[in-house]
């Protein structure tokens, strides 16, 4: 006899993972482009001030040596687009792109240098891509970078500008550790310096650097919601072969945090920051071959849809305890 497979969701009801009572930045791109859009990933070659000696050597203790952008094959940054475009054409439908420039930091170079690299991405004149979004550290933001920036927000073609900051947390201490290179204040002055010149900020943090509890992550959140930002990125700490981070763990002095604690801490985020903030990502991204641990960190699915049933059975939206 065939087995019947129980349907887990009513006629007409979308799976959790399409409901998301969040703001997803999946419709959040469509409402504003009126197509579905997609970020097409980078690697235009730059590298950072943490690493090559400028205000530090190693670099953050999580990074691996691709710097973010472990994902990314093809070289040539005309080539790596058209690639990615193909493919997020066909595997997802999607019709605009944003180029995203994610390896290292992307705005660590001279403004002549940058613009060149931007320029080179945009290719004016492509009408499928729309926006360009830049990886980047808070002391790497100046008044010259944000002015470059915002061109692309004011002369033809008009673009959707979108800087990320890799803030991770508000606990100076937490950041000396993890050798992140700059105290949170900095932030503060990077956010100001962005937003006089309204472009989108949208900042990374993650949870469970080591030694932080879910007090820090509060502390974050509240320091969050004490700047004007457009949008948040949460990641999962993960240890990643190679790094001082993967030794920590060998050696026993880092223990990665469980796959409950995470839920928990990212449903505290949700819920506690502005209803008005892009949700860009709940969870990392890290390539099998090179994880070391946490092994639920694969599990992006399962984490998204108990988030979603969460704050259903809850009725919790986001920003549902947001001051
Ligand atoms: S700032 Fe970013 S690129 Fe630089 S070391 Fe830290 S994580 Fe890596």
């Amino acid at each position: 006899m065939p087995r019947i497979r129980k349907r887990k969701f009513g006629p007409g009801v979308p799976p959790p993972h399409e409901r998301k009572p969040f703001r997803d930045v999946g419709r959040f791109l469509k409402e504003t482009f009126g197509a579905k859009c997609y970020k097409v990933c980078v690697d235009g070659g730059f590298t950072c001030p943490n690493r090559d000696g400028t205000c530090g050597t190693g670099g953050c203790i999580f990074c691996g040596e691709r710097g973010s952008g472990e994902f990314i094959t093809e070289s040539g940054i005309r080539n790596q687009i058209e690639v990615a475009m193909k493919k997020a054409q066909w595997k997802h439908h999607a019709e605009k792109f944003i180029v995203y420039f994610q390896n290292f930091t992307n705005t660590y170079a001279p403004v002549d240098v940058l613009r060149a690299k931007y320029d080179g991405a945009l290719a004016q004149g492509d009408e499928r891509i729309v926006g360009l979004a830049v990886g980047t550290r808070a002391d790497c933001i100046s008044e010259e970078v944000a002015d470059l920036l915002a061109e692309y927000t004011q002369k033809s073609p008009k673009y959707y500008v979108q800087v990320e900051l890799g803030l991770q947390t508000s606990d100076d201490r937490t950041a000396e550790f993890f050798n992140r290179g700059y105290k949170s204040e900095r932030f503060t002055e990077a956010v100001e310096i962005l937003r006089r010149r309204n472009l989108n900020v949208v900042t990374h943090i993650m949870l469970g650097l080591p030694g932080e509890t879910k007090e820090h992550i509060k502390r974050t959140v509240e320091f969050l919601n004490r700047h004007d930002i457009q949008g948040i990125k949460l990641h999962s700490l993960y240890v990643l072969e190679g790094t001082r981070l993967a030794e920590l763990y060998r050696e026993g002095k880092f223990e990665p945090i469980t796959y409950a604690e995470y839920i928990d801490w990212a449903l505290y985020v949700l819920t506690h920051v502005s209803p008005e903030l892009v949700i860009h990502r709940i969870s990392g991204d890290c390539p099998r071959d090179m994880l070391v641990a946490p092994d639920w960190i694969l599990k992006k699915k399962q984490i998204l849809d108990e988030i979603i049933k969460t704050m259903e059975k809850n009725g919790w939206g986001q920003g549902e305890f947001y001051e």
